[in-house]
């Protein structure tokens, strides 16, 4: 059987030897400027925890497909014919993407979010989704004699309240925004979010944050482009 030698992501041995069970060609490659090369995933369990690991890699002769090696039987070392990027890890699973031109601090917030709720961290999740509405919310609520009392200033469901009853976010939202309304930060303190709650919670943030965000982008973009055709014609 061909082996491998790294360290084990699942035992955290370091050079560890593990068995080449099988390689998976999934796709290609691109390693900048290089031309595409052909990608595989590879099978491998590790010889001290008898884990396995999925590694990331490409094969050193494109020409060579590795897929159609028979890795019980062969007998040499994994990179002799495959160059090894990385592992496999929960950072690979398909997350929920973002709405378009958000501002890179809640861009960065939704992706994390994203990326707990993939991987059932649920509460982390929650918390994150909780800090993007807090940053898309903070800025509009005004300062001084027409704004609210700093207690509802301060609590994130308090002040979405606000800005429904104060028409300053759109009504069509607010049933969706029950998944907000109970006050604090369950995320951070409680640790009580299921999986629907979070979920509830990353639906009405993408919905939010693209009405806020995104919409009005959209439609300045559009008015630019037609402008731009009037221009033309003219
Ligand atoms: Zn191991």
């Amino acid at each position: 059987m061909a082996i491998y030698v790294d360290n084990c992501p699942r035992c955290a041995s370091q050079n560890i030897t593990f068995d080449v069970h099988g390689a998976n060609h999934f796709g290609n490659y691109k390693e900048f400027p290089k031309p595409e090369v052909p990608a595989y995933e590879f099978f491998c369990v590790c010889r001290e925890c008898h884990k396995t690991t999925i590694f990331l890699g490409i094969s050193i002769d494109k020409h060579q497909e590795l897929h159609r090696i028979s890795w019980g039987v062969a007998m040499f070392g994994l990179k002799d014919v495959a160059k090894i990027l990385r592992p496999i890890s929960p950072a690979d699973l398909s997350v929920g993407e973002p709405p378009d031109f958000l501002p890179q601090e809640i861009n960065d917030a939704y992706e994390e979010g994203a990326k707990c709720l993939a991987i059932g961290c649920n509460n982390a999740a929650g918390t994150m989704f909780r800090l993007c509405l807090d940053y898309a919310t903070k800025g509009l609520v005004p300062d001084g004699d027409g704004g609210p009392a700093a207690k509802i200033k301060r609590s994130l469901g308090l002040r979405m309240e606000w800005l429904f009853d104060n028409k300053l976010i759109p009504e069509t939202l607010r049933e969706l925004a029950e998944c907000v309304k109970d006050d604090g930060n369950d995320g951070a303190h409680e640790g009580i979010l299921d999986r629907a709650t979070a979920e509830d919670l990353e639906e009405f943030t993408y919905l939010f944050l693209e009405r806020l965000y995104t919409e009005p982008q959209r439609l300045a973009e559009a008015k630019a482009r037609r402008q731009g055709r009037r221009n033309k014609e003219a």
